[in-house]
């Protein structure tokens, strides 16, 4: 069995790796030599919208991405000779944050305030529905907390829409949650639906820091409105393979923040704190396999290591935890791998939590 994917990052490296266990071989395509894929795939060096490069995976049986941003002329190319999943439609509307929320309104699903913002003038109409304070987004290619700008007065306008190039975007209203929850599912063709626990994640700077899955049953109503919110999007969008949504949590609501059409770092736990992972049952979906249970495995905690790795031997020493690095040379604000903790109770892994972050 033969898969290829769009992007050869972290996410493209852990789906490999866990295709291997499953006899599937993996080509990725990506532009970076030291691509981190490149060290467990078959590496195709070339830019995802150049037709050379989606003719060295032609003959795979299924293709994926894992990124939004996935070249729409690329997808096309390649639907016409294998499945291609999720679909086009998927990341067209993932890949554009406007058309994220558009969706979510058409589905009844409770969102963020937002107004789309296509000239310096439409801003300020854009400011005058949404109020202040409002975060200002670029539709296309923001991650991470790229792309984005706090506005908290309408004289902030004008530097926030020049510093974000005049790109257009979105305004939306600035949501004071009191949690940031993820929930990851998975389709298969068939129309299979399996959920993993809701994740609460905490953000800095726009990035990931660290999530912590739900014990099953813990907050039943969340999980339950969470669970109905993604599976309308995923019914939608007839989607197949795992699908990640960002929810913010107000009062005991949830609001859909937005959606990512592929594995997602929310879901890295999975790895170790359920009985299949996200990578694991992403691989098996896309080649309409049977899927892996979801079933959670007790109180996990996943780590981002971001920037800078703490020394190797501190890393390993550490108890009940699972290093996992990316092969990346260290930057700001960059992924460079995580650590999954896990512990027999929630005071445990509290305490294992501490001594991570201590160092
Ligand atoms: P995003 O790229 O939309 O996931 O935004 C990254 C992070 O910025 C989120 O996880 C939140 O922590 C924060 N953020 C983004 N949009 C909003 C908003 N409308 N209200 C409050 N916080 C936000």
């Amino acid at each position: 069995m033969k898969v290829a994917i769009l992007g050869g990052g972290q996410l493209a490296r852990m789906m490999a790796m866990s295709g291997h266990r499953l006899g599937v071989e993996t080509w990725v395509v990506d532009p970076k030599p030291d691509a981190p894929a490149a060290a467990v795939a078959h590496h195709v060096l070339g830019a995802l919208d150049d037709p050379e490069s989606w003719r060295a995976i032609a003959d795979c049986e299924v293709a994926t991405a894992e990124l939004d941003h996935a070249p729409p002329e690329a997808l096309t190319w390649l639907a016409r000779r294998m499945p291609v999943r999720p679909g086009a439609d998927a990341f067209a509307v993932a890949g554009d944050r406007l058309r994220e929320k558009l969706l979510f309104r058409e589905l009844g699903i409770a969102t963020t305030a937002f107004a789309p913002v296509g000239s310096r003038g439409e801003l300020e109409h854009a400011i005058s529905q949404v109020g202040v304070p409002a975060v200002l987004k670029t539709r296309h290619e923001g991650y991470d907390g790229r792309g984005q700008r706090m506005i908290r007065a309408p004289e902030e306008a004008s530097q926030a829409w020049q510093e974000l190039g005049g790109e257009p975007s979105l305004l939306e209203g600035l949501v004071p949650f009191d949690r940031e929850v993820s929930i990851l599912a998975v389709r298969g063709p068939d129309g299979e639906v399996r959920f993993w626990s809701p994740v609460a994640n905490h953000h800095e700077g726009g990035i990931l820091r660290h999530s912590r899955p739900l014990a099953p049953g813990a907050e039943p109503d969340l999980e339950q409105a969470g669970q109905q919110a993604v599976a309308k999007v995923l019914e939608a969008l007839d989607y197949v393979g795992v699908l990640a949504v960002e929810f913010f949590e107000v009062g005991g609501e949830l609001m859909a923040n937005e959606f990512a059409c592929r594995v997602h770092n929310s879901g890295h736990w999975t790895e170790e704190g359920a009985e299949t992972s996200q990578f694991e049952n992403h691989v098996r979906a896309i080649l309409g396999l049977p899927l892996g249970s979801t079933g959670w495995l007790g109180p996990t905690a996943m780590v981002n290591l971001i920037g800078s790795l703490p020394p190797r031997e501190a890393l390993l020493s550490l108890p009940n935890a699972r290093v996992h690095l990316y092969g990346k040379t260290p930057a700001p604000g960059r992924k460079l791998g995580h650590v999954t903790l896990r512990a027999s109770d929630d005071e445990g892994l509290d305490a294992a939590l501490a001594r991570l972050s201590r160092g």
